[in-house]
């Protein structure tokens, strides 16, 4: 039986959380796409740790942890993830990376960071991992995949001075940098080899025989719908699909077989980067509920960078968990909400005197203006509450009405950080 946790809003929903909460009845966990630009902040009996290539099931011994083809895979920082886990008492983790993952290289970084120095004020807000001329590069057919890497050495310095020549165009003439050395690359590339040997694997066929086996799997997304090349909030997004559909392809499993889609909604909204927010919200009462938010506030993961603040948006939700395909979903960090009277939710967005109800396309989203409608709120702590029945009747309420907005069924109310915060429906 296959899962998927993914991420209905713009990232941040602390899906992490729950993959690590519903890793305990999984066998595998797996990564199927991004790379090290986003992180997830997980909880445990071990400490607080910011995950950013490794799926969130390392916690458990009787977890396989896969890196699947769909991601770009740092090599230096996943083994340097796993060597922090260990050296923090987490017994080293079962971790399987696809032979047909592609390697984050060095130049796709120091690309990353090029291009947004060129595009200066357009910047698109890029946390510089390197993943859009990663995806660009694998797109563009002049990826290196882990199996490269076991390449004999003629034909490897062949490709590599074959993607060199347009690399060096670039750097020498569009960013005036100093042009890369076919023998540098290949020196590292061999380091890599090194480093990831020991986990190497042809994850497809492992998770064939696993599917055969009737082991129970977890696609664990990064991200969310917003983010989405195709269906977010284009081009301020991520450069590989965030939706559960890409979950199949990503880890290199059949589609039917993904027969659960927990779609991760978060109570507020938060986005990073730049790009249109509708609910958007600004000043001190922005920094209240940053301050407020999350576990220690909303600051990236990886970046550390204030996140921007909103109210639910429930335009965007709706159509966040639509295009996920979720069939249930997690609503999560309620608890910081309990300080405000009243907990506007963006209902539908104003667009030249018509209001919408479908989330539009970028270019009309720049037009639209949020519709609130006021709930009133419950005023306490939330924390600690483990019943459903037994958290005050409006944040009930609220739920209740985000349920009713979103036309999905929460089965989920996550209401701290840790683990066995969450309440079932
Ligand atoms: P992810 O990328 O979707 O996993 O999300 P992040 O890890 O970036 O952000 C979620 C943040 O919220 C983390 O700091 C979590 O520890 C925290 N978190 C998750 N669920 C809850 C919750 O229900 N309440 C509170 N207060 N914090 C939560």
């Amino acid at each position: 039986m296959v899962r998927a946790i993914v991420g209905a809003n713009w990232g941040d929903e602390g899906k992490g959380k729950i993959t690590d909460m519903l890793g305990e009845n999984s066998d595998i966990v797996i990564r199927f796409q991004g790379g090290a630009n986003a992180g997830h902040t997980i909880i445990n009996n071990y400490g607080k740790f910011a995950l950013h290539t490794l799926p969130s099931g390392v916690f458990y011994d009787h977890v396989t942890s896969i890196i699947g083809n769909g991601v770009a895979l740092n090599i230096p920082l996943v083994i340097k993830e796993i060597d922090d886990l260990v050296s923090r008492g987490v017994p080293k983790p079962h971790v399987l990376v696809s032979d047909r993952a592609q390697i984050v290289m060095p130049y796709h970084i120091y690309f990353d960071q090029c291009e947004e120095e060129r595009r200066g004020k357009k910047a698109f807000g890029s946390t510089k991992s390197g993943i859009a001329p990663f995806y660009s590069d694998k797109y563009a057919k002049i990826g290196f995949q882990v199996a490269d890497l076991y390449a004999d050495e003629a034909s490897l310095k062949e490709k590599i001075a074959g993607v060199l020549v347009q690399k060096n165009v670039l750097l020498e003439h569009l960013y005036h940098k100093e042009p890369l050395q076919v023998q540098d690359i290949y020196d590292t590339l061999m380091q890599y080899k090194e480093m990831i040997d020991p986990y190497v694997c042809d994850t497809a066929a492992y998770l064939h025989q696993a599917l055969a086996d009737g082991k129970n799997i977890l696609l664990e997304g990064q991200l969310g719908t917003l983010k989405d090349p195709d269906f977010g909030i284009y081009p301020m997004v991520t450069s590989s699909s965030t939706l559960a559909a890409y979950g199949a392809i990503g880890a290199g499993i059949p589609p039917y077989e993904i027969k659960d889609i927990i779609a991760v909604v978060k109570a507020y909204s938060s986005a990073v980067g730049a790009g249109e927010f509708v609910s958007e919200i600004f000043g001190d009462e922005a920094q209240e509920l940053r301050t407020r938010g999350g576990d220690g506030g909303e600051y990236g993961a990886t970046t550390g960078r204030p996140r921007r603040m909103g109210w639910f948006d429930a335009v965007a939700t709706r159509y966040g968990v639509r295009m996920q395909g979720a069939t249930e979903v997690a609503l999560t960090v309620l608890d910081v909400l309990g300080y405000l009277d009243e907990l506007p939710v963006c209902v539908g967005y104003e667009f030249h005197g018509r209001i919408l109800k479908e989330f539009p396309t970028t270019t009309h989203l720049k037009d639209c203006k949020p519709v609130y409608e006021y709930l009133p709120g419950w005023k306490c702590e939330i924390r600690g509450i483990r019943r459903y029945e037994d958290l005050p009747e409006n944040c009930r309420n609220y739920i209740e009405f985000i349920e009713k907005e979103i036309g999905v069924p929460i089965t989920m109310v996550s209401n701290g950080p840790g683990r066995d915060e969450i309440i079932h429906r």
